[in-house]
């Protein structure tokens, strides 16, 4: 039999492990940071009728551009701006501040990022992150043939301006993620960090917002930093808040020059006529999409004085998510959900575990399993 090793598979491959999370059939998953809730009945029904319509075009090439796609996107995000009030200045609120030709979009945020990093980064070059922070930010960047830098956050998980800029300064990467709110912790770094990165580097500075949506109300999006910063480019997902995941559809937001570059390494017509409908119909419903963000925030809190009421302590979350310290075994525990019919994941940090927020019954049905696992075996 062949072993994966005896083929010539590249030299910085070797002995690597691919992603992945734990994929166990059990009635109540909690650990890959989706969307608790079904798509709405009515992006659904207007989901069918857009792929009803288009069908038998599939015969052509999609739009290269998605350029009706993008322009949903910018509107999107333009909405979030003039929510917020952050909008960068005065003349925001009249005129848009993130145009579509400011937008990028393909199959999840996932692969968004690496058309930055293969434009970015690549052989002889580096990334730097700030960990514990998402795992995929390491293997995208290595997987371009570049250098992973991971710097440790405070024991609080958070970045501070000085511990940031000191990093960025003393290893000249060239592109730096910042993720916010951070996955796995939950917790959002101040605008203030992400502009002192931006000034002590020449290079790219990544902001993953993919779970910005379920923030409270004192996160700021990196989206108010874009005009005048060619260099910053801020990722999001519908795979999270908009309940999208099974439809692979991230996207950023740069100056349309960063863009540019991400055109030469992208392959010809990456999005699929299917999904650019998909996500075109979907994003004319955003309330409906948005729906369960603020059930799935008060599910959170829920989880999150849950877990403090059994003594574990919970890092304050900004995401769908929350980490929860002072496990003593968390193999033993997650083990113990897993047999009660609830997965969480096991990320990895000493003494932790994650768990997404739920639909109500999920949720209660976690705490529940915790319950009687904590009184056998306390
Ligand atoms: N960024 C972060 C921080 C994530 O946690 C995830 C998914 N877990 C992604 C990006 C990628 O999501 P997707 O490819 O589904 O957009």
């Amino acid at each position: 039999m062949t072993s994966l090793g005896s083929l010539p598979l590249r030299d910085d491959l070797r002995g690597r492990s691919p992603y992945g999370a734990p994929v166990i059939d059990v009635p109540v998953r909690l650990n890959v940071n989706e969307n608790a809730f079904d798509v709405p009945a009515d992006v659904t029904a207007a989901l069918q009728e857009r792929i009803a319509a288009i069908s038998a075009t599939l015969n052509r090439y999609p739009d290269r551009e998605f350029t009706e796609l993008r322009t949903l996107l910018a509107g999107y995000l333009n909405s979030v701006l003039h929510r917020e009030g952050g909008a960068p200045d005065a003349q925001a609120l009249a005129s848009p501040s993130i145009e579509p030709d400011m937008i990028w979009a393909a199959n999840g945020s996932n692969e968004v990022l690496f058309h930055i990093l293969q434009a970015y980064a690549g052989p002889g070059r580096s990334a730097l992150g700030f960990g514990p922070s998402y795992s995929m930010h390491p293997l995208i960047a290595q997987s371009t043939g570049a250098e992973w830098i991971e710097v440790p956050r405070g024991a609080d998980f958070s970045i501070t301006v000085d511990q940031a800029v000191e990093a960025v300064r003393t290893h000249s990467p060239d592109v730096v993620f910042v993720c916010t709110p951070n996955n796995p912790t939950g917790n959002s770094t101040p605008l203030d960090v992400i502009e002192a990165v931006y000034d002590a580097t020449d290079g790219i500075v990544i902001v993953d917002e993919a779970y910005a949506e379920f923030a409270g109300p004192d996160f700021r999006t990196a989206l108010n930093l874009l005009p005048g910063r060619p260099r910053l480019i801020v990722s999001r997902t519908m795979s999270k808040a908009f309940a999208f995941a099974g439809a692979r559809l991230g996207y950023a937001a740069a100056a349309p020059e960063l863009v540019d570059g991400l055109r030469l390494v992208r392959m010809p017509y990456h999005l699929s006529s299917l999904t650019q409908a998909a996500a075109e119909a979907a994003l004319a419903h955003p309330d409906s999409l948005l729906a369960g963000v603020e059930e799935l925030s008060h599910q959170r809190d829920r989880m999150v004085s849950g877990l403090r009421g059994y003594g574990f302590d919970v890092v304050a979350s900004d995401a769908n998510f929350v980490l929860f310290r002072g496990v003593a075994d968390p193999t033993l525990l997650w083990t113990r959900l897993v047999e009660k019919g609830i997965l969480v994941r096991d990320v990895g940090i000493a003494g932790s575990l994650r768990v997404n927020a739920g639909t109500d019954g999920e949720t209660t049905a976690f705490l529940a399993a915790l319950d009687e696992i904590l009184s056998t075996h306390p």
